[in-house]
């Protein structure tokens, strides 16, 4: 990419739109500039690897979404909302977003008219589409469109359908969902697939996993498997090792540690992706793992109270990092390795100033940028118990 390119031809909009922080920061600043900030805040701890980067570091989220509406003229608008407002700020492309994704939203905003459908109108209440999402399967190529829309019933939906996969035949599959509430939640309730399985695939580290219109998926999948690689890298696993994946999602990191473990224990709160994460499982024949729906704390004091054995455990929280009470049952349950899988490196550093307070030193640490154009770091770091 040329450094002449200034912010305003990479992204018109980047300053109402608050997506990407680092719009103007040519990419190997970007990455030293994360690479400064995580060293620092790991410097109490252990030293840091190299950053890794991405070679193409545009256009990678795979799961894309847009809020759709009306301008004053009733014409449809597509984008997404003005930061910290209900606005809608028009995008037909986006720098970060994956390319096939953009051209379909703005197909289906194309075809309303014809179609006599209504974007939502906030103000009124009036209209019919809200959103909408489109996730892509980074290697397997399929894509799921949803359409969220105020009542279940589409205009014309069997033509509908044809028009859109006549301009877009990789389309694998249209679910309509029903968001009938005044709400600012994206997704409801109520789910219909009305071309297509109602969910994608993709593969990742030599598994399959389903992704439905839902279910939390790594947005930039060409960098968690480099995450994930380095995860199993720093584990080092046997064969025989018990495992246990907390905070697992729908389960990717167990699974793909399965192979390589005696057994794997995951434990997620969400009971949709827990779901999930059983299918997974069952799709990719792995017979050595379990899923425990609760709260990943709860499930470790109890395995800390029964006096149950984890040689590796595997964590990946959201934001808001671990709580004090998953961390005290860990230092109880004294697994030999804890490989801690972060998107947050202030709560990261915060939870290993307490594990390394309660036996455990740290040993490797490396940032992973995911998330290019904005300040997002994630990482993975290997900690070994002094015991
Ligand atoms: N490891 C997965 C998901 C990581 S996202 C992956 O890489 O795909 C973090 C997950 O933690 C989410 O699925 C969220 O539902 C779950 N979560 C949040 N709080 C939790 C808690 N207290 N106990 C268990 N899981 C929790």
């Amino acid at each position: 990419m040329s450094e002449k390119q200034s912010d305003h031809q990479l992204c018109p909009v980047a300053s109402r739109c608050g997506g990407c922080q680092w719009v103007q920061v040519p990419y190997e600043e970007q990455l030293r500039k994360k690479a400064v900030r995580f060293r620092k805040l790991m410097e109490p701890f252990c030293k840091t690897e190299a950053i890794i980067g991405m070679e193409q570091p545009q256009h990678y989220r795979c799961k894309v979404h847009a809020v759709f509406g009306e301008n004053r003229q009733h014409d449809p608008i597509s984008g997404i909302y003005e930061e910290k407002s209900h606005r809608i700020v028009p995008i037909d492309s986006c720098l970060i977003e994956n390319e096939k994704a953009d051209a379909i939203i703005v197909s289906v905003r194309n075809l309303l008219r014809s179609f006599k459908i209504r974007p939502y109108n906030e103000r009124t209440g009036f209209g019919l589409l809200r959103h909408v999402l489109v996730r892509t399967g980074y290697s397997t190529g399929q894509i799921l469109l949803v359409l969220v829309l105020t009542s279940p019933i589409l205009p014309s939906k069997n033509n509908f359908v044809k028009a859109l996969l006549k301009q877009h035949p990789e389309i694998t599959s249209i679910v309509i969902q029903v968001n009938d509430r005044n709400t600012s939640m994206v997704l409801g309730e109520k789910e219909q697939a009305i071309y297509g399985k109602g969910y994608i695939e993709d593969r990742l580290c030599g598994k399959t996993f389903r992704i439905s219109p839902g279910s939390f998926y790594q947005v930039n999948p060409c960098q968690t498997e480099k995450l994930y690689g380095k995860a199993m890298e720093y584990a080092g696993l046997t064969g025989r090792e018990t495992v246990l994946d907390a905070y697992c999602g729908t389960g990717t990191i167990g699974l793909i540690a399965s192979g390589s473990a005696g057994r794997v224990i995951g434990v997620e709160l969400n009971g949709a992706a827990v779901q999930d994460a059983r299918i997974n499982a069952r799709q990719n024949r792995v017979e050595n793992i379990q899923f425990y729906q609760n709260d990943a704390g709860k499930l470790l004091l109890q395995m800390a109270e029964q006096g149950q054995k984890i040689d590796v455990l595997f964590l990946d929280p959201p934001r808001s990092g671990s709580s004090q009470e998953f961390l005290t049952a860990a230092a109880r349950v004294r697994p030999q390795k804890i490989v801690y899988i972060s998107c947050n490196p202030d709560t990261l550093a915060r939870d290993l100033k307490f594990l390394t307070g309660r036996g455990y030193r740290a040993e490797r640490s490396v940032p992973v940028d995911m998330f290019p154009y904005t300040e997002g770091i994630e990482s993975v770091s290997l900690l070994r118990s002094l015991s």
